[in-house]
């Protein structure tokens, strides 16, 4: 087997690794090789870029990738049942595909990897948010990765790009879209993957910013915008009356009305109660 396009149907591949699909492990799995090129190619020319990918299964996402042209691929798979199939992968494109067995939650890739590093995945939707929002808040800004294409459930997705008076808007719209352009590329129906989950999919695209879109400290605007949405039926004035008990001041500082509700607050808006709040702790 020399070639990426030698190598035999997913379908096959799942049948000869019995690979029947585990729910805990979040397993849907894609099989046509036109639609994970698709996906592969949303996250742009990837020819001088390592990939990480999160979850490749029997590798349908991961020889899209290849077949796009990545640079690299470090795939991380949790269930082992599935390395020999990548094995075959790996032995058909010597260097550009390097699998490592174990929890993404755990490991840590960069050591393994050269820069410039993009992101691509079709997440297991238990652990999907969770990688997301890490990859977000990491402790230095640019983050060491350029950009991540990922697929989550619609609802999750349309979280990351909501604005501001939408129901969906929240927590990871501002982690998004504070220091990140991010984008809804393609949507995907249930019928596409194996066994079918019982929801829409989408892909999102998410690419750094040199820097953030509003000056405030991550920690203060990590912690506002949590406890803001997590009572988002209340007015900002009560559900944030717990981190500051001059907070009417600091919300007139950043033009909130008290009686505003979290989801009718703008990005830049968070960014400067941030700041306001930031700078009475120094006074
Ligand atoms: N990429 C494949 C595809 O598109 O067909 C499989 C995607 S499937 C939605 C999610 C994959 O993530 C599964 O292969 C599952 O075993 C793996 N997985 C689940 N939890 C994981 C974790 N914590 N770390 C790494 N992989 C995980």
């Amino acid at each position: 087997m020399d070639s990426l396009h030698d190598l035999p149907p997913l379908r096959d591949v799942i049948t000869r690794h019995d690979l029947s699909a585990r729910k805990s492990l979040g397993q849907n799995f894609l099989l046509d090789l036109n639609l994970t090129s698709k996906i592969a190619r949303q996250a742009g020319d990837l020819s001088k870029t390592d990939v990480i990918e999160i979850g490749p299964g029997p590798g349908g996402l991961t020889r899209g990738l290849l077949l796009s042209g990545a640079r690299r691929v470090l795939a991380i798979e949790k269930d082992a049942r599935c390395l020999p199939a990548l094995a075959e992968i790996e032995n058909a494109v010597p260097d550009r595909l390097h699998v490592i067995e174990g929890d993404a939650l755990q490991i840590d890739p960069l050591e393994h990897l050269t820069p410039p590093i993009a992101v691509v995945a079709n997440l297991p939707y238990n652990v999907g948010t969770e990688l997301l929002v890490r990859w977000l808040t990491p402790k230095v800004w640019p983050p060491f990765w350029q950009s991540l294409t990922l697929m989550f459930q619609r609802e999750v997705a349309e979280r990351i790009v909501a604005r501001p008076g939408s129901k969906a808007y929240g927590r990871l719209s501002i982690l998004a879209q504070w220091r990140c352009d991010a984008k809804i590329v393609m949507h995907l129906p249930a019928e596409a993957f194996t066994p079918p989950p019982k929801v829409t999919s989408s892909v999102v695209h998410i690419r750094a910013l040199p820097s953030p879109r509003f000056e405030a400290n991550q920690k203060i605007l990590e912690r506002v915008v949590a406890a803001a949405f997590n009572q988002r039926r209340k007015m900002m004035r009560a559900s944030l009356k717990s981190i500051c008990p001059k907070i009417e001041d600091h919300l007139h500082n950043a033009g909130i009305l008290p009686t505003d509700r979290a989801e009718v607050v703008s990005l830049e808006k968070f960014c400067a109660l941030a700041q306001s709040l930031e700078q009475s702790k120094k006074n």
